[in-house]
């Protein structure tokens, strides 16, 4: 089948080509403007712009529009209204106007909000952001257009994560135009983060996940031995792509491409049936939308092809897990990348004085960006021996870091740098190859040539909080910088000076070795860096004095809103766990326990017959095998009878906090006992008699 990209990319989208065709110039103008530099379009303007859309819309079959938004689920909401006004002598008018554009009212109490709403009312709001597209989204429900919108309770606290994403990118943006500033640049008028989030997913045959009820109420599985076969041969990574799965992917691609999603990239990953897709990255705020559209629509895709996407972050013990790589950088309106070393040494300089804040940033707040990645699911994968480690650290690969230690170790050498020698060695920025800086895959944020890649996000996550928590700690870091330098007398020698100073001061940061070692834990610790291996670890970074000061000094959040997202971490934690244990609790005593009694009670009464019938007969192979079935068979069901009164009483603990982190402590190794001996009696007992596919099911039946 042949697909015209370039017809169908972005026909999905009421982007700004289709506004300049179908607005009135005046009113084209407006929108624009509002879009680059904030503000309020009027209410006559959004009547306009609403019946536009709307008309447009409805020429791509949408009969319904949804304000769509990102409550602290970390998922997408939506609420379908029809276009459809009240009827008169049976005739309905398709409608949609600014008011209904702009604003929306949504109860918000049945989103997380942590605190937030009980205090004030149960009104959430939701408002067009202008910087996002409408766009229309072919479902079974219908085409509905989409009105991508901020979601605010009544006093306008963020209950969502778009508003601090959007809060952190104009930090970041204030920031880095005073730097830009004082290296003489007058022509850039805006900064952005831009992302690039790499995707990683599996797929699962769909009759085999309705049979697993631990894929269909926690996306992982709970129970499962290996397969015979793993990841151990590597001749998955990038192996030739089954026709199911390919199916899939071209089906996926245009899919995202009618959304305007630029995906590009797709191939295999290191485990049997997970893949991956990057899309070519964007601005921040438009990554994240793409992302969350991206996931949706993964799931959606794969029934068509009788598959399920799994997006958890461990749905197989033993084999790798799935993150999303979320690539960082800082773009300018001019076309220039902050993150990019250039070859000029004012270029180098500026890059330098970039990079001595990034190191700053990500060392005095290497908590938060921890915290920033912490999902449920990511606590099998950070820690574990595939993806980055728990605790943060920077690679910068060998050319850079040897800058870094030259600058550190000799405050000469940068001076030959300013005096624009760029042939005397170590002292200037190399032309940095790509391959000299992306091999160390152990790290959880690496320099790769002109951007940062940020390793530990879970791949079912929002990379809305990460992004959040990158801007606002760089902005940080370049608000202190361009506070000093604004004050100095001598730029180039105050500038060379903090260059140094950041980069002495924060070097513990780099770590260039394996970070998955133990020797490297030992080494974090004695640096100082923070090792937090939970996501209940890492839940007080949110309320610490300098998170605080970090978040309310350029208004991201507010005290209250942090404890709020506090909260709500604490609660999730536990509703998965609680949710993980009570679905094994199910299938031990529903699947597992039955299914093994079958096995035990057949073989039993075979030895008996056996034995009656031919007394002479060597039974001891059956009696061995039916005495150890027996013993893991009450392993099991010794840890079923624990699991369920401990839940019972923890879940009595008052303190939210105390409450996850006995959960943590004491029901997640109570599920691991479960798991034991079921996982072993997988391999000792009859596959016929085994109620549900095998990790060899699962995996290679694709
Ligand atoms: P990798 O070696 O990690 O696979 P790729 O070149 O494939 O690297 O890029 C991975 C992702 O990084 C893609 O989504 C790509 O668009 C994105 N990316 C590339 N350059 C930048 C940049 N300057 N800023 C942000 N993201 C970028
Ligand atoms: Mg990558």
């Amino acid at each position: 089948m042949s697909v015209n990209v370039t017809e169908i990319f972005g026909s999905n989208v009421f982007s700004t080509n289709v506004m300049r065709e179908r607005l009135p110039k005046k009113v084209f103008q407006e929108v624009m403007h509002v879009m680059e530099h904030g503000g309020n379009i009027s209410m006559a303007t959004a009547d306009i712009v609403a019946n536009a859309m709307k008309d447009w819309a409805v020429e791509k079959g949408a009969t319904h529009y949804t304000h769509w938004f990102q409550p602290l689920t970390g998922i997408t909401a939506e609420k379908h209204d029809a276009f459809i006004t009240c009827p008169e002598d049976n005739k309905v008018l398709l409608q949609l106007t600014g008011k209904q554009l702009i604003m929306g009212e949504s109860d918000a109490s049945s989103f997380p909000s942590g605190g937030l709403r009980s205090t004030h009312y149960a009104r959430g709001y939701t408002a067009w952001d202008m910087t996002s597209p409408a766009f229309v989204k072919e479902m079974s429900a219908g085409t509905i257009l989409c009105i991508p919108t901020i979601f605010v309770s009544y006093h306008g606290e963020a209950l969502d994560k778009k508003t601090p994403l959007l809060r952190s990118m104009q930090a970041l943006n204030t920031q880095a135009i005073r730097i830009l500033r004082l290296f003489g640049n007058t022509e850039a008028q805006k900064v952005f983060p831009c992302v690039g989030a790499e995707q990683e997913y599996f797929l699962v045959d769909r009759d085999y996940y309705m049979q697993r009820r631990d894929l269909i109420y926690t996306g992982r599985t709970l129970f499962g031995a290996p397969a015979p076969k793993g990841q151990e041969l590597e001749d998955q990574y990038f192996g030739v792509i089954r026709e199911r799965v390919g199916a899939f992917m071209s089906d996926l691609n245009q899919e995202l491409w009618k959304l305007g999603i630029p995906a590009t990239t797709q191939h295999n990953e290191v485990a049997p049936s997970q893949h991956e897709m990057a899309p070519i990255y964007t601005m921040c705020n438009l990554a994240v939308d793409q992302n969350q559209l991206t996931m949706e629509t993964m799931k959606r895709v794969a029934t068509r092809h009788g598959l399920v996407c799994l997006l958890h972050e461990k749905p197989y013990a033993g084999v790798n897990g799935s993150g999303k790589h979320n690539n960082w950088s800082i773009g300018t309106d001019t076309g220039e990348n902050l993150l990019d070393p250039g070859d000029t040494p004012n270029e180098n300089l500026q890059f330098l004085l970039v990079l001595s804040c990034i190191m700053k940033a990500v060392d005095k707040h290497a908590d938060l960006l921890r915290q920033s990645a912490a999902c449920v699911g990511n606590e099998h994968r950070l820690g574990g021996q595939e993806a980055p480690p728990a605790i943060i650290s920077i690679f910068l690969g060998d050319q850079l870091e040897h800058v870094v230690n030259q600058i550190v170790s000799n405050a000469d050498s940068i001076k030959l740098l300013a005096s624009g020698k760029l042939d005397s060695g170590v002292s200037t920025v190399p032309l940095l190859s790509r391959d000299a800086t992306d091999r160390n895959r152990t790290t959880p944020f690496a320099f790769t040539g002109n951007k940062f890649e940020f390793r530990m996000v879970g791949s079912s996550d929002s990379i809305a909080d990460a992004n959040t928590t990158l801007n606002a700690i760089v902005a940080e870091a370049m608000c202190d910088a361009a506070d000093y330098l604004e004050q100095a007398e001598d730029f180039d020698s105050a500038c060379l000076q903090l260059i140094h100073d950041n980069m002495a001061q924060h070097q513990r940061i780099i770590f260039n070795g394996n970070g998955y070692s133990d020797e490297w834990v030992r080494e974090a610790a004695r640096r100082g860096l923070p090792n937090l291996p939970s996501l209940v670890d890492t839940v007080p970074a949110l309320v610490t004095d300098k998170a605080v000061e970090l978040f309310t000094k350029f208004g991201i959040y507010t005290k209250v809103e942090l404890e709020a997202r506090a909260e709500i971490m604490y609660e999730t934690y536990i509703k998965v766990i609680k949710i993980e244990a009570n679905t094994m609790i199910h299938m031990a005593a529903k699947h597992y326990i039955p299914a093994i009694i079958t096995y035990t009670t057949r073989l039993a009464q075979s030895i008996t017959a056996v034995a009656q019938a031919c007394p002479e007969t060597d039974l001891s192979v059956q009696k061995k095998l039916l005495n150890s079935v027996s013993d893991y068979l009450s392993q099991a069901s010794y840890a079923l009878e624990q699991l369920k009164p401990l839940m019972d009483r923890v879940d009595s603990i008052e303190d939210l906090k105390e409450m996850a982190l006995t959960y943590r402590r004491a029901v997640v190794p109570a599920m691991d006992a479960l798991r034991y001996p079921i996982d072993v009696l997988e391999l000792m007992v009859d596959k016929e008699v085994w109620p549900v596919p095998t990790y060899g099911d699962l995996m290679f039946e694709v």
